[in-house]
């Protein structure tokens, strides 16, 4: 199942690139595997994955210790700082930084690492409460403080976009945070790229790449409904 679903995600990708007039190398599809088996996730590799998205430090930590390690992993989930040094040097790139101080802690693992960390910086677009991020008026800021850190690389933006039922109503917040990558891009801050902008879920993906993003996060389309019960 999982295997099918991940070939039929991928068929969607492709045409909503060509939709848009976007080759396909420039959108890569992230597998949310997170509360997912190892099992599955080898199933999602067998159809072509090999970028796996994950929330919580742990089950990363886990699952990359497990799995094969040409995999790429993605820490798109809320990071707490004192568990920065588990995530620095497992995660390619992690999603989800929206304070100074996260980002200043990143800096210090990277440097004792010896290694460059990739960062987005998270915006929380539609201003939702319940959502972490930073707000659209105070991503400059972040990004002009936190791109003088050493051994850090600001890669790009990040959103949660609202969870709604027609994925249209998400357009204009996709469409917000490409306006904001273009114009922190003009203003050419050192040490910051906005190349990657990673938006859109199982629902909204499709419309997510039409306005510009380069890397969707896709869980439930791939690995099913998660249950967190028990
Ligand atoms: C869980 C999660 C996803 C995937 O959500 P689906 O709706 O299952 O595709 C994407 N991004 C983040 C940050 C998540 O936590």
């Amino acid at each position: 199942m999982v295997g099918e679903n991940y070939r039929e995600v991928e068929e969607r990708v492709r045409k909503a690139c060509e939709r848009s007039g976007r080759s396909r190398s420039e959108v890569t599809l992230i597998a949310v595997s997170k509360t997912k088996p190892v099992g599955m996730i080898r199933e999602a590799m067998e159809a072509g994955a090999c970028v796996f998205g994950e929330n919580k430090v742990q089950e990363l930590c886990e699952k990359w210790e497990e799995l094969p390690k040409e995999l790429h992993w993605h820490m798109i989930g809320h990071l707490q700082r004192n568990k920065v040094k588990y995530v620095v040097g497992r995660a390619e790139l992690i999603h989800s930084v929206d304070s100074l101080r996260l980002a200043e802690e990143i800096s210090r693992e990277a440097v004792k690492k010896k290694l460059q960390a990739k960062i987005l910086i998270e915006v929380n677009v539609a201003e939702e409460e319940s959502k972490f991020g930073v707000r659209v008026d105070g991503a400059e800021e972040l990004i002009r403080r936190a791109a003088v850190l050493p051994n850090v690389c600001i890669c790009g933006l990040m959103t949660i976009a609202p969870y709604v039922t027609d994925p249209e109503e998400n357009r204009p917040i996709f469409r917000s945070l490409k306006k904001l990558a273009v114009d922190i891009k003009k203003k050419n801050i050192d040490n910051v790229h906005m190349d990657v902008l990673s938006m859109g879920m199982t629902g909204d993906y499709e419309v997510a790449i039409e306005e510009g993003a380069t890397m969707v996060r896709v869980g439930t389309g791939i690995f099913g409904e998660r249950n967190y019960g028990i």
